[in-house]
């Protein structure tokens, strides 16, 4: 169990010079085509803060893309992962089957939206879902199209990067893509032609009549949607625009499937975002927050969608790895039993009541939104809508040498996403804020 100080503590500049000779180390060996938000290499985390090689406590406001939800090395999560490590640590449960999958698998079916029987399987990251998801939509539908959204983000396989919307970084010189991957218009209600007012009504009847004009209802497998768009800029489509499309999916035998990679295991104040219009997906992508740091991801769906396919259709080595499996028995136990839901709809009115009021200050503040502790700003030339992604690297920087972890997001990169692990302690929340408040100010 690590137990961090939860103190933000600044002993070097940001790096400090153990970080950057290791760094140095990383641009010798590590390819150069990965990013990298913060340039510390870490010793230890917990709690709220990151503790870097240098010892600098850095406050973490991005959870490692909402993946520790209940903390860095969280206590159920680290006293079964040691169990199951001693106990054994693999035997591919294709081959030999064990007890934690199963209950992994109970325990989606029980928490996923929806009271109809459900069935799940386990795999290692969130497009490995997304793509299974896919798989056994096209397989029960006996059908080929897939529709997806603007400003999506569904991972880097192949057939993910041609559902993901944006073109660089995610897609730049990696074709070709997979065909009958088909790109409707997101309900974005501060970027909506017709204003936010009319976003719901009007982007719904577009969508539609695209779908059954220019595909046909009766050839599309699946519509795939992020509940709230996590990479796009946290893209809170408005009400009615999800149970309008799902409503359309059920009346055409269309599979809705929620990628609640981002936006699951009480993220947004619910288990589930689908919960917060009471849409019940046909079925799930999930991973991220589902086992507190260790590689799993999952897909629930309606028990006679999950059987249709063939026998050993589905699966891979590693998927549902027992030592993942028991990291996320001690994830969901800590989400249910602390209940996380609660403190991330407490976390989210911290930060929303902040930076609306950041926002009454800075003409530079487009609009904030989000929901529960998925909160987002989105940065503009004063006076318009105009994307303003200069403000975002400059505040980000800031940031970092404060001593505070945030990351950007968004289609025009003019986006900060707060999303912070939902243990954060309050008063360091406040100080985070506070931090970004200065580097607003700053631009
Ligand atoms: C991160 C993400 C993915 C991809 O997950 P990986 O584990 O990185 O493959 C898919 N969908 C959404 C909504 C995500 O946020």
């Amino acid at each position: 169990m690590t137990t961090v100080p939860q103190v933000r503590k600044l002993l070097t500049t940001i790096p400090g010079p153990k970080s950057e000779a290791i760094l140095k180390r990383r641009s010798e060996a590590v390819s150069s085509a990965l990013g990298m938000a913060i340039p510390i290499v870490v010793e230890r985390a917990g709690g709220g803060i990151i503790v870097d090689v240098d010892g600098n406590a850095i406050i973490d406001m991005g959870a490692g893309i909402a993946v520790v939800n209940v903390g860095n090395s969280a206590k159920r999560v680290v006293e079964n992962v040691q169990a199951q490590v001693e106990a054994f640590t693999h035997t591919c449960f294709m081959v030999a089957p064990y007890l934690g999958y199963i209950e992994v698998c109970e325990a989606l079916n029980r928490l996923t939206p929806g009271t109809h029987s459900k069935k799940s399987i386990l795999l290692n990251s969130g497009a490995e879902a997304v793509e299974n998801a896919v798989k056994i939509a096209r397989n029960y539908t006996k059908r080929q199209a897939v529709v997806v959204f603007e400003h999506a983000y569904h991972g880097r396989t192949n057939l993910t990067m041609a559902m993901t919307a944006k073109n660089m970084p995610y897609k730049e010189g990696f074709g070709p893509f997979t065909p009958e991957v088909y790109r409707m218009p997101m309900a974005y209600p501060m970027r909506w032609p017709g204003g936010p007012e009319k976003c719901a009504d009007e982007a719904l009847d577009f969508v539609i009549h695209k779908m059954e004009k220019e595909l046909g209802g009766k050839n599309i497998a699946a519509i795939v949607i992020e509940p709230i768009q996590g990479e796009g800029g946290f893209i809170v489509p408005p009400k009615g625009f999800l149970p309008g499309l799902a409503k359309f999916a059920t009346d055409n035998g269309i599979i809705f499937i929620a990628d609640e990679v981002q936006t699951g295991f009480a993220r947004t104040g619910d288990m589930f975002a689908s919960n917060d219009e009471n849409v019940v997906p046909d079925i799930i992508a999930m991973a991220k927050g589902i086992a507190g740091g260790l590689p799993l991801s999952a897909v629930t769906g309606r028990a006679e969608i999950m059987d249709a396919v063939h026998g050993s259709g589905l699966g891979g080595t590693y998927g549902g790895s027992p030592v993942a499996c028991a990291a996320a028995l001690g994830a969901i136990a800590t989400i249910e039993e602390d209940n996380l839901c609660k403190a991330a709809v407490e976390i989210g009115k911290i930060i929303s009541t902040s930076l609306n009021a950041m926002k009454a200050k800075y003409s530079i503040i487009g609009e904030v939104r989000g929901r529960g502790a998925m909160q987002a700003i989105e940065f503009v030339l004063p006076g318009g809508i105009e994307p303003h992604p200069t403000a975002v690297g400059a505040i980000v920087k800031f940031c970092q040498l404060e001593g505070v972890l945030v990351l950007s997001a968004g289609t025009y990169g003019n986006v900060i996403r707060l999303l912070p692990p939902l243990v954060m302690p309050l008063d360091l929340l406040h100080e985070a804020l506070e931090v970004l408040d200065r580097a607003i100010a700053s631009v």
